[in-house]
């Protein structure tokens, strides 16, 4: 299997560390908000090589993180933590927040049929690691301690090892490049970044140290995890290219500053996704929660799109190229996964015959090479779309197809349309909700048409049962208006 690494820029021959098996960590989402588009790419991207090191025979210990303490404003050392601004505008607890945002994360990964990891460790739940982590990065020498923070400390860094290899920056520039900013004073250079920081007196997540009352730098939690799940050197680190710089550019530093050689062997990013060719974000007006998303309530979205299309537009492209979210191309994959899914039941009433006049050799060889060429996910679809073609040639009598070869089709399907690339059929898990919602809808129109000829008790009737069920019905201007309770 060949995976694009970023660290080389370059393809390379995947080989684990130990014959059989493999460690591998992904960046998790900072929980103080709703999950977006933004959060299922990663986690539909990193899921497929799950799902198929695990399908190659590989035991794999999946490690992806919580970010529930450091991580600040604007990803930078100053400005106040995400998790705990959230907290103060809405008067709860940090944990509170944390536990809100994690429960509907979850939630929406289920939907999207992205499997859990084998460890989710939170960033609170390791302070004591994450201190140790940084006394030996000041034994070693590459971090100092200011006014109670500590720094790690770049330039010495750059000057014994390489900072900058990942992302590619030139080293220059970027401390020329880099602005001051409120707190940076206490930094003897402006790249240098927090490892702790002193809390401020209203600082609400503070843990003892021998620097302050402080916290952990948001880059710590991911060196000082992986590390302490996966080992001093494991095979695969994944995220967002939003991470690469600072955050993963950080963590090999921290790493080579710890334990005197880097920690991980392939990393992996993942493209962006756009909207309508524009960067999402919060200030852009283009912000969609998957919630939305899944209820169609926002006023960017003409419809609802089930968690399955949005799975299936991901692994329509290439998890290494852009993607370009619009109306049209979700609802293009729409179109496209339901014709993959008709396929699939036409399978099963495919009648055998006794010769074959299509040829089924060469697609499970095609199908692994797509998956072996950095998860080529598009090309996997390709494939089974001709697959499908095959399966209408038959079902309209223009071909026939013997019972191995039926039954060649079948495993193809469950193998990589199911486990792999983790495509849910309609009906199971509740991944399609429209044929359910447009029965209530049918309920309530003919409640509408009783009431207009005065059949009070079908009316009512409908109204009580439904409200039995847990469907809240309010009457409108127009008609009706549903919910579940
Ligand atoms: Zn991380």
């Amino acid at each position: 299997m060949q995976i694009y690494n970023s660290l080389t820029r370059r393809k390379e021959e995947f080989v684990p560390l130990v014959p059989g098996r493999v460690g591998m960590y992904v960046c998790g989402p900072t929980v103080y908000g709703d999950g977006h588009l933004g959060h299922a790419r990663p986690a539909i991207t990193f899921d497929v090589l799950y799902r198929y090191l695990t399908h190659l025979g590989y035991k794999v210990r999946y490690v992806r993180n919580i970010t529930d303490v450091g991580h600040l404003e604007n990803d930078a050392d100053s400005g106040e933590d995400k998790v705990a601004k959230k907290a103060r505008l809405e008067q709860l607890e940090p944990m509170e927040v944390v536990q809100h945002y994690l429960n509907s994360y979850h939630e929406a990964m289920a939907r999207l049929g992205v499997l859990p990891p084998s460890i989710e460790p939170h960033a609170s739940g390791h302070i004591i690691e994450q201190i140790d982590y940084v006394q030996k990065i000041l034994d070693a020498g590459y971090a100092y301690v200011s006014e109670g923070s500590v720094y790690f400390d770049v330039p010495k860094y750059n000057a014994d090892h390489n900072y900058g290899k990942l992302s590619g920056r030139n080293i220059d520039e970027l401390f020329a490049n880099t602005r001051a900013l409120d707190g940076q004073q206490e930094k003897r250079h402006p790249a240098d970044f927090a490892l702790w920081k002193k809390a401020s007196p209203e600082h609400l997540m503070r843990w003892p140290s021998p620097w302050s009352d402080g916290f952990p730098g948001w880059h710590l939690e991911c060196s000082t995890m992986g590390e302490k799940y996966l080992g001093e050197q494991f095979d695969i680190h994944g995220g967002g290219l939003d991470l690469m710089f600072p955050h993963h550019e950080c963590e090999i530093a921290q790493s080579v500053a710890h334990n005197g050689h880097e920690t991980v062997r392939y990393w992996m990013h993942n493209n962006m996704i756009t909207i309508d060719g524009k960067k999402m974000g919060k200030s852009y007006g283009n912000f969609i929660t998957l919630q939305q998303f899944f209820a169609g309530d926002h006023p960017l979205l003409d419809q609802a799109y089930s968690p399955m299309t949005i799975r299936f537009f991901i692994l329509m492209a290439q998890y290494r190229s852009t993607l370009d979210f619009s109306n049209d191309a979700l609802k293009g994959a729409e179109k496209a996964m339901k014709r993959m899914l008709e396929g699939w039941k036409r399978l099963q009433e495919l009648k055998p015959s006794d010769a074959s006049t299509i040829d089924m050799g060469g697609y499970a060889g095609k199908m692994r090479e797509a998956m072996d060429d950095d998860l080529n996910t598009p090309i996997v679809l390709a494939h089974l779309f001709d697959v499908c073609r095959l399966i209408n040639q038959v079902n309209d009598g223009n071909a026939t197809a013997t019972s191995a070869d039926i039954a060649t089709m079948k495993e193809l399907f469950q193998t990589y349309l199911f486990d792999i690339l983790g495509i849910i059929p309609e009906g199971e898990a509740g991944a399609n909700m429209r044929p359910y919602e447009e029965a209530v809808d049918l309920l309530l129109q003919i409640r509408s048409e009783a009431k207009a000829r005065k059949d009070w008790a079908t009316s009512d009737l409908i109204r009580n049962r439904l409200s039995e069920i847990g469907f809240s019905v309010k009457d409108t201007k127009d008609g009706f208006e549903w919910s579940l309770k």
